[in-house]
């Protein structure tokens, strides 16, 4: 048996498209398309590339971006004021503060200071509790695209055994939340989890969001499980080059799952995807409110 290869590329397209048509009639109802705002602080080279992607695909599903770049030194006062001024622009529905921040901010205190009706991140403390406690929700987008790639291998996810392995709020938190929601039975594992492997093994669904680079191995992984790849690391070669790997062993995995993502083409597009879809959201909850 292979696994059947979840294609995030092109569910990520599909979704992008269906943003676009809401986004047109946004515009067409309200005189305005819907506004996302970035703020970058320092240069970081990774963090440059997220900006630059996310304002693309904005401007292509017809969504108005909006970019601030501001220097590492930034004061935390001037960021905090920076959101305050978004937060009161009613052109603005969506204000993503690109992390990490430098280490002289504190994220916590920038994020609890966005407006929760336009954390298109979802990271804001109201919306995660909304989202734990069964409230409509912006939620995290890396979360939500994974569970859209879930959903379409499987279906119907009431009653499987889902392990997640992380526990950050920006995936691991999130997706069990995400993943108990929609009925699963959801095991949340982390740095301190005892036998990793046998939790692993009896799920259907497994979301590795680690950071570590091909941790999860095929003798881990039930025959026919649906494996999602969160992980983005780059490993170096022996050749010197680098290389994009996730945090599964994907060609041990292969074989054995149902369905796997890849790294990359798998995650990372639903992401952005589920940025503009946010977005839309924001823009239509604050037009009805
Ligand atoms: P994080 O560092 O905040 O959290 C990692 C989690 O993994 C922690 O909860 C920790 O307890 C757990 N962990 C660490 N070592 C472990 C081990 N050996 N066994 C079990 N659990 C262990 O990371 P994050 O922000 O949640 O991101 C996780 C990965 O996902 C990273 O590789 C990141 O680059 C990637 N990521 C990808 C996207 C995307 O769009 N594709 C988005 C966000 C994060």
């Amino acid at each position: 048996m292979t696994a059947i290869l979840i294609d995030g590329k092109a569910r990520a397209a599909a979704l992008r498209a269906e943003v676009a048509i809401g986004v047109a009639a946004f515009a067409a109802a309200h005189g305005r398309a819907p506004g996302l705002t970035v703020v970058l602080v320092g240069d970081d080279p990774a963090s440059a590339v997220y900006v630059g992607a996310k304002g693309k695909a904005c401007r292509e599903a017809g969504i108005i971006a909006g970019e601030y770049k501001l220097p590492a030194d930034t004061a935390q006062a001037d960021l905090l004021a920076l959101v305050a001024a978004l937060n009161a622009d009613p052109a603005v529905d969506g204000i993503l503060v690109q992390m990490p921040l430098p280490r002289h901010i504190d994220s916590d205190r920038v994020i609890a200071a966005i407006d929760p009706a336009k954390d298109v991140d979802g990271f804001h403390p109201v919306n995660a509790g909304r989202l734990a406690t069964g409230l409509d929700a912006l939620v995290p987008c890396t979360p939500s695209g994974c569970l859209m790639m879930i959903r379409e291998a499987l279906g119907d996810i009431s009653g499987k055994e889902a392990v997640v392995i992380g526990r950050s709020n920006i995936v691991g938190k999130p997706m069990a939340a995400l993943l108990l929601r929609e009925s699963a039975t959801v095991t949340i594992a982390h740095s301190r989890t005892a036998d990793l492997a046998g939790h692993c093994r009896r799920a259907d669904i497994i979301v590795a969001a680690v950071g570590v680079p091909l941790l999860v191995k095929g003798d881990w992984v039930k025959p026919g499980a649906c494996v999602i790849d969160v992980g983005m690391n780059r490993i170096a070669l022996p050749d010197g080059k680098t290389r994009l790997v996730g945090d599964v062993d994907f060609a041990e995995v292969l074989p054995r799952a149902g369905w796997i993502t890849p790294v990359p083409g798998g995650v990372g597009p639903m992401t952005i995807a589920c940025l503009l879809a946010n977005t839309l959201k924001a823009a239509m909850s604050r037009a009805a409110s």
